[in-house]
């Protein structure tokens, strides 16, 4: 096991917060309307989880020493926190995705819980209209973040999905008043943006990705 870098120590929160903003804004960075997720694009190293490179304090000052691999969700926890992750803790990913920085999906806890939310179905959110269904997850107090599952399916649902249940079949168009727009579902799926998180997001327009097939 390599030896546990101290990221506050080496990067400090300010350089933590500089670094968290340029990679959300730099044109890596994949931003899910829906859960949030902050999907960096960019190097991952071989269990998938995005990194980037920085020259650590402790290497100020010696120009022969090269610029270190840090974890960006680890620079973004020390970013949004302030400090850094203690000894016998991990950072959690709550949304089970590797590459994702969002400070809101991060919780630092105890190698097992982090263990324990693989395969966590999490709470199950109706897809249509963006309800909670059922809370598979019993991870507490902090729940999982996992998007709404496609297969699972209200009563609402059925009756608009049925062609036994007359005219309504019509109004499974996307364009449909009471669907909720996406905004609307990631107020009940995602966490909302809190801290570090609003301030970024609220900061700097996000790079419209369109062109990059979302
Ligand atoms: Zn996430
Ligand atoms: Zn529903
Ligand atoms: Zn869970």
């Amino acid at each position: 096991m390599p030896e546990r870098i101290d990221y506050a120590a080496e990067l400090g929160q300010l350089l933590c917060r500089n670094l968290i903003t340029r990679h959300l804004h730099g044109g890596r960075t994949q931003v899910d309307p829906v859960i949030s997720y902050w999907l960096f694009t960019g190097s991952r190293n071989s269990d998938g989880y995005g990194q980037i490179t920085a020259k650590k304090n402790s290497d100020r000052g010696f120009p022969n020493r090269r610029p270190t691999a840090f974890l960006l969700h680890i620079v973004s926890f020390v970013a949004d926190r302030g400090h850094g992750v203690p000894n016998d803790q991990q950072v959690s990913h709550l949304c089970d995705r590797r590459n994702c920085f969002n400070p809101n999906h991060l919780l630092a806890e105890s190698v097992q819980a982090n263990n324990s939310r693989k395969g966590c179905p999490g709470p199950l959110f109706c897809p249509d209209h963006g309800h909670k269904i059922a809370s598979l997850c019993k991870h507490a107090p902090t729940k999982c973040i996992r998007p709404p599952n496609p297969d699972v399916i209200c009563c609402l649902s059925i009756k608009h999905s049925h062609p036994d249940f007359g005219r309504a079949t019509e109004s499974l168009a996307p364009s449909t008043p009471d669907r909720p727009t996406p905004r609307h579902v990631s107020e009940q799926v995602g966490a909302a943006p809190t801290g570090l998180a609003a301030a970024i997001e609220q900061a700097t327009e996000i790079p419209d990705s369109e062109e990059e097939g979302w």
